[in-house]
């Protein structure tokens, strides 16, 4: 028998592991036997003790992620296959061996099956965040695999966990390279140009999520007049600078404008098209008027919890309500939520909501989600957090 801690679930707790759901919630749990410290692997067990998982431990609501339903031990070997399959499949999509982009997700977390692990590629420099004090232990094992798998492909690989890993049980995540060094890289996003400076701003250092959207809009901006709401790094800005009639970035942070501005450059050169401005959102939108026919709005995550759903659902209504508005007759927008507890029906009753109190004539065009290489883990519905709608407004 395993020596492990045991973690015994309450009578029917056993249906959602036995579902392949990754999350054991504590509200589930009927007893634990012996004293897991955050990041030990653990074994589930149902109430008649059968073995059900094994899984990181951790305090607090989400008590278990699960790393193997089938009693596999997740070792050294486990966690390379699980890596491998996650690079093949990313092969399979097609998008490693397209010449035009060199920024994707290697790991997704629970859509890979590595629940707590992501790891982003920028044009040979790969960047880890961790998300669990178990998978934050493996961080060098995790290093070792990527040079073992990627070979010459890989260059540095930089583990930025430090905002994820907040001083927990005497583990502290930090922002440091565990194999060479780079400053900051030029990738390539269809055929576009990004400087991504990986050890500053948010997440891994750029949206990578966004990459078929940022695509798809630029179906629409020629001849147009574009607003980029919460621009960051000005995405959405440079695809739409191929052919728009002039594009406004828009972001509350100057770090954000600045990377912006140096984003266009980088793509256009000075291009008296582009503006960058620096204002918050909700003033921003106060009196546009008509000036745009484009309107991007790509918030931050309004919701990280679900006590908070009530208020983020009206963020969104009240950010809609005032693009739908103003916005030139036959106006397009693009609008997103990435809260991962707004679901797609919340998020679209939300536009819906807006749409009615501007009382004008609005059709959905196309709906967006992620891109292939943050896959949705059909048993793990909360994978999928990202969900937009294209708007034409009559
Ligand atoms: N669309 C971007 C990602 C947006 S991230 C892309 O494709 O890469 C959200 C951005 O919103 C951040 O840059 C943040 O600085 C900005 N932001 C947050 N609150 C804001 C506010 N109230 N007004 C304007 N910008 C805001």
């Amino acid at each position: 028998m395993s020596e492990r801690v045991k973690i015994i679930l309450k009578s029917g707790k056993d249906q959602s592991p036995r579902r392949y759901h990754p999350w054991i919630f504590s509200g589930a749990i009927k007893k634990i036997i012996g004293y897991p410290l955050e990041g030990d692997i653990v074994d589930v067990f149902d109430n008649k003790d059968n073995l059900l998982a094994n899984g990181h431990y951790q305090p607090g609501s989400i008590a278990v992620r699960i790393l193997s339903f089938n009693g596999t031990e997740p070792d050294t070997g486990f966690f390379r296959k699980r890596i491998k399959r996650a690079l093949d499949y990313r092969a399979s999509t097609g998008l490693t061996g397209d010449q035009s982009t060199n920024v994707y997700r290697l790991v997704h977390a629970e859509g890979d099956n590595l629940p707590g692990l992501i790891i982003d590629f920028y044009n040979g420099v790969a960047v880890m965040q961790m998300h669990s004090v178990g998978m934050y232990r493996l961080r060098n094992e995790f290093a070792q695999i990527l040079k073992e798998l990627l070979g010459e492909r890989i260059t540095a690989i930089y583990d930025k966990s430090e905002t994820t890993i907040p001083h927990m049980s005497g583990v502290a995540g930090v922002n440091e390279f565990l194999y060479g060094s780079s400053g900051p890289v030029i990738v390539s996003e269809n055929g576009f140009k990004f400087r991504i400076d990986f050890t500053a701003g948010q997440k891994t250092g750029f949206f990578i999520d966004q990459r078929d959207n940022r695509r798809l809009l630029g179906e629409f901006t020629a001849g147009r007049n574009v607003l980029n709401m919460f621009g960051y790094t000005g995405g959405f800005s440079v695809y739409a600078m191929k052919n728009a009639s002039l594009v406004d970035t828009v972001d509350s942070s100057a770090y954000a404008t600045d990377l912006a501005a140096e984003n266009i450059r980088l793509n256009f050169g000075d291009d008296g098209r582009h503006r960058s401005i620096q204002a918050d959102a909700f003033d921003f939108l106060n009196d546009i008027n008509d000036k745009y026919d484009l309107i991007i709005l790509d918030p931050p995550a309004f919701a990280k919890h679900n006590n908070v759903l009530a208020n983020a659902l009206q963020g969104y209504k009240r950010l809609n309500i005032k693009a739908i508005e103003q916005i030139k007759p036959g106006g397009i927008i693009f609008t997103f939520s990435c809260s991962q507890v707004v679901t797609r029906e919340n998020f679209r009753k939300s536009v819906f909501a807006a749409a009615a109190n501007t009382g004008r004539n609005v059709k959905i065009l196309y709906q967006m989600s992620q891109p292939p290489d943050h896959p949705v883990n059909i048993y793990h519905p909360e994978s999928e957090y990202l969900k937009g709608l294209v708007l034409y407004v009559e």
